[in-house]
């Protein structure tokens, strides 16, 4: 299959535009403005059923929904679209409702390694044996975009890519060889797996050289939005040489794929590329946000996890959705995310077991949700720090938090686990207790 992607104008063209209800429609004319959109042919013909629009879980990771915005700027950009004002003359408001939305990343300045004084560009550090890197090709542009996706100010900003990404290669080097606790890099974007394996191998190279680095990982969600990219491809010989190479000089690969609903996984050519991915011996890891309306039963999960446990890939965390802004219209309370991960669980083979969620998506902790607790008549959720930068405490520490029903929000973690946090500290909890 041809790659060919749509943005919100070319997408007009298209038959499925028609398929579209009037009122999906209008909200995508509206939204697609303002935020991010993309898609590909696969995710069109194989992916969406349109029989089952607007409801159809992939059709609702793809496209934009009202909930996105404020309702006011909804209704003054809905106002403003009605009178039949042009996108020219429009720009300036719908470029004002987007910078309300620009997500807050509170990646703190202790988190931006650098060298005699000069940042590393291009590198976060948070945790003390892991770095994420973004090279400036692979932080441009993914398969098709997520509807959830907080990196979306990436997306067509020139301006933010430089400002979070390097050009030359060899950037991270110094720092790493300065830094042998680190073990594990990160390379991530948008998605990495968009380049040519040749510019992939470029930017990985220098890294491999380095003898304190023992594992790369590759996160990415082409198998979901394009698994041609492991099958059919060009250079897709040439992309699975390079994960046997990386593995050839002693490194552990590890791709990081994201998938949030099991019909990601029902295609052939999806079941081929995992196939030929494993042949390398690259390990797969699944991880992916609990989201409202795509993937909010425990049925979801537990086909999720069954069919990635089926095709031999590892179930490894379930994420709460980053609370960055446009994003809380995704997330579910958090009292029914712990009651979808824990039923599903039962209902997975006993494989899935070590799948570790929900996780909070915080820039700073991994943030484990780990249950409910009953003090003296007072029900609180069990939070436990699963891992925290080098200079902050709280790693593996337990914190309350009061129990709500409906709560979507467990509040400034970062603050909860710092030291002068004064939440209930339990070091030692027994967690059998749970309600
Ligand atoms: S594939 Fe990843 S980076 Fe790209 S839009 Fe989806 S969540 Fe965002």
């Amino acid at each position: 299959m041809k790659f060919i992607s749509y943005n919100n104008t070319s997408f007009k063209k298209t038959k499925y535009y028609l398929k579209l209800p009037d009122q999906e429609r209008e909200v995508f004319d509206i939204l697609s403005s303002v935020f991010h959109f993309k898609v590909n042919a696969y995710v069109l013909e194989y992916l969406i059923n349109w029989d089952a629009i607007p409801n159809d879980p992939i059709y609702k990771l793809i496209f934009p929904r009202k909930e996105m915005l404020q309702p006011v700027d909804y209704k003054a950009l809905r106002l403003l679209y009605q009178s039949g004002l042009d996108d020219k003359t429009l720009m300036p408001f719908i470029q004002k409702v987007k910078k309300k939305m620009y997500p807050e990343v509170k990646h703190c300045e202790t988190s931006i390694p650098k060298i005699n004084g000069v940042r590393v560009k291009g590198m976060y550090s948070n945790f003390e044996t892991i770095v994420s890197l973004f090279p400036d090709p692979m932080a441009k542009t993914c398969h098709s975009y997520c509807s959830y996706c907080f990196r979306w100010i990436m997306f067509n900003n020139k301006e933010a890519q430089q400002n979070s990404s390097y050009k030359d290669p060899n950037e991270p080097v110094a720092f790493l060889k300065a830094h042998p606790e680190i073990s594990d890099v990160l390379f991530t974007g948008a998605d990495p797996l968009v380049l040519k394996a040749k510019t992939l191998q470029k930017y990985i190279d220098p890294v491999l050289d380095i003898d304190s680095v023992k594992v790369i990982r590759i996160s990415s969600k082409s198998l979901g939005w394009w698994p041609y990219r492991f099958t059919t491809d060009q250079d897709a010989d040439e992309l699975l040489e390079l994960f046997r190479y990386i593995q050839s000089k002693g490194k552990h690969l590890n791709l990081c794929a994201h998938f949030t609903h099991v019909r990601e996984l029902e295609n052939s050519v999806v079941k081929e590329a995992i196939k030929r991915i494993r042949e390398t011996g690259t390990v797969i890891r699944c991880q992916g946000p609990i989201v409202e309306g795509i993937n909010d039963t425990p049925e979801d999960w537990s086909a999720l996890w069954n069919a990635q446990i089926a095709h031999g890939m590892v179930p490894y965390y379930m994420f709460i959705e980053a609370d960055h802004n446009s994003e809380s219209c995704f997330r579910i309370p958090l009292a029914k995310a712990l009651q979808i991960f824990q039923t599903a669980q039962k209902q997975t083979t006993g494989l899935a077991r070590t799948v570790r969620g929900p996780v909070f998506m915080n820039d700073l902790h991994r943030t484990l949700l780990d249950g409910i607790i009953t003090i003296d008549g007072q029900q609180y959720f069990v939070l436990k720090s699963l891992q925290a930068p080098p200079n902050m405490a709280g790693e593996g520490t337990i914190k309350l938090i009061p129990y709500s029903e409906t709560t979507k929000d467990a509040g400034d973690l970062i603050a909860l686990f710092s030291k002068e946090s004064k939440e209930e500290t339990l070091p030692v909890l027994n967690l059998n207790e749970t309600a």
